[in-house]
């Protein structure tokens, strides 16, 4: 996989503070900082198995009305947390989360894409109708 030539996607300090729990936090080759906490980056998780979940909880009611009728499922949960994290390579991490999963590999493209602040909500999602 080929580094990206787009400074805004290039980190120049990454942190991830898995024993404080608090997040990542990356510095970006264009001056950007950004936080991620790890109960975001579980929901944003890249990996098919996700991918697929998100997409069967929005079609959940269609394919299932039986279950439609069913009281509305708690939104409590726990937060899921990371118990261990690793860089891949110099493009990505993996993130091993609290409730067993591990197979998500964050891209730094990926993770610039979804950094939660207002500003890069307008420069990478404004264009993707979601
Ligand atoms: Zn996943
Ligand atoms: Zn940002």
């Amino acid at each position: 996989m080929p580094t990206p030539l787009d400074p805004r996607k290039k980190p120049t300090s990454v942190k991830i503070h898995v024993s404080n729990g608090t997040g990542v936090d990356i510095t970006w080759a264009d001056g950007h900082a950004s936080h991620y906490e790890f109960a975001y980056l579980r929901e944003e998780c890249p990996c098919a198995t996700c991918n697929d979940e998100r997409g069967k909880k929005e079609s959940f009611k269609t394919l299932a009305p039986g279950f439609a009728s069913s009281p509305v499922l708690p939104m409590f949960k726990p937060k899921p947390r990371a118990h261990a994290a690793t860089q891949v390579g110099n493009y990505a991490i993996q993130i091993s989360f609290t409730d067993g999963h591990s197979t998500g590999i964050y891209s730094y493209d990926y993770l610039r894409s979804i950094c939660p602040c207002a500003e890069c909500a307008k420069a990478f999602r404004a264009a993707t109708a979601r």
